[in-house]
């Protein structure tokens, strides 16, 4: 396997979705995963594109198959990522973002020792809880339940390589960037990387 396998989890609210795109469309190199759901499709979202949405019955049998490179249940629904397109890339030398939770993270760190994960903290409580209100018409109950989900998930942060606390923006994709290069001018990397030039740069005068 020669590309690196990211992962990016974080409490809802924290902004990972706008840093991930953001990251990706700057490191124009990073395959993005997408992901397999039993969930339907919001309103804007596009099968092929947002999820592969499928049904419950489709993903169980994903699951028997051992189609699953990690799956779980988040906020009640099934979610996965398929083995096969993220082997492939990893393969052919392409670096793979996967944005998944941690239950997630968990199972691909056991499979691949040498991943790097980065988890997204928002800058305080209250600003959580700011952002989100601010982002959906929910009822105060689903905002609730949002929050102690959000807090379930903040109490695995120790588990990832690199925390990342979300209050400016564009210091947080910044730091995220920062995580992408120096994975990527590692020595082993950057040896497999540029084989041809160290060829050239130790042989006999
Ligand atoms: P959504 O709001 O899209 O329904 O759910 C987002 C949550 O599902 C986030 O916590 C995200 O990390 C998680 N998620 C999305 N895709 C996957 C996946 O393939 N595997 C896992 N384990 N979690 C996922």
């Amino acid at each position: 396997m020669s590309g690196t396998l990211f992962i990016v989890a974080a409490p809802s609210g924290a902004g990972k979705t706008s840093l991930v795109k953001a990251l990706i469309e700057r490191e124009r190199d990073i395959a993005l995963s997408v992901s397999y759901t039993s969930r339907p499709p919001r309103p804007a979202e596009v099968d092929g594109v947002h999820y592969h949405f499928v049904s419950r019955g489709v993903f169980e049998l994903m699951i028997e198959r051992g189609e699953f490179f990690e799956h779980a249940v988040v906020h009640g629904d099934l979610k996965g990522t398929a083995r096969a397109p993220v082997m492939q890339a990893l393969a052919a030398g392409r670096d793979v973002l996967l944005e998944i939770d941690w239950q997630g993270a968990r199972q691909v760190r056991a499979q691949v020792q040498d991943s790097v994960s980065i988890f997204i903290l928002p800058p305080s409580r209250q600003e959580l809880e700011r952002r989100l209100r601010a982002r959906a018409s929910d009822s105060e109950a689903v905002i609730r339940r949002r929050l102690d989900d959000s807090r379930n998930d903040m109490a695995h942060a120790h588990e990832f390589d690199y925390l990342v606390i979300n209050d400016r923006f564009e210091d947080a994709l910044a730091e995220m960037r920062a995580v992408v290069a120096a994975q990527r001018l590692k020595s082993a990397n950057q040896l497999k990387r540029h084989a041809v030039l160290m060829g050239d740069l130790l042989k006999d005068a």
